[in-house]
């Protein structure tokens, strides 16, 4: 089964544009004026200590926004290079089932597997 690159490649776009579109909701919803500060994110008052949750959480739900975006990007830069749907561990090509229904995955299934008992250790 061959991959329909152009398709993937709209796919990839779209997808990128929506998750774009949810990190600027999130950054009006929030308007973090301080984004990073450094120490404990536990203020003294309660009040504050609400406040700082509810921006470890948005920053969190920007953090993950921002991973899969890098992973778009990269599968769109590896399209643009002629390497898309190779895994990024063994080189080896990447089951077009698993590009259908993670067209930005950068590893095979068994690097995937593989990777996720080690990380379980
Ligand atoms: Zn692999």
């Amino acid at each position: 089964m061959a991959l329909d690159i152009a398709k993937v490649r709209t796919r990839l776009e779209g997808d990128k544009k929506r998750l774009l579109g949810e990190l600027e909701q999130l950054s009006v919803a929030g308007r973090p004026s301080e984004e990073r500060r450094e120490g404990s994110p536990f203020g003294k008052r309660e009040e504050e200590a609400t406040e700082s949750l509810e921006l470890e959480r948005r920053l969190a739900l920007e953090r993950g926004i921002k991973e899969q975006l890098t992973a778009f990007e990269s599968a769109l830069a590896k399209i643009t290079a002629g390497t898309y749907g190779k895994c990024d561990v063994c080189g080896k090509p990447i089951e077009p089932a698993r590009l259908e229904a993670l067209p930005q995955a950068r590893r095979c299934m068994s690097c995937k597997t593989l990777e996720s008992k080690n990380a379980k250790r």
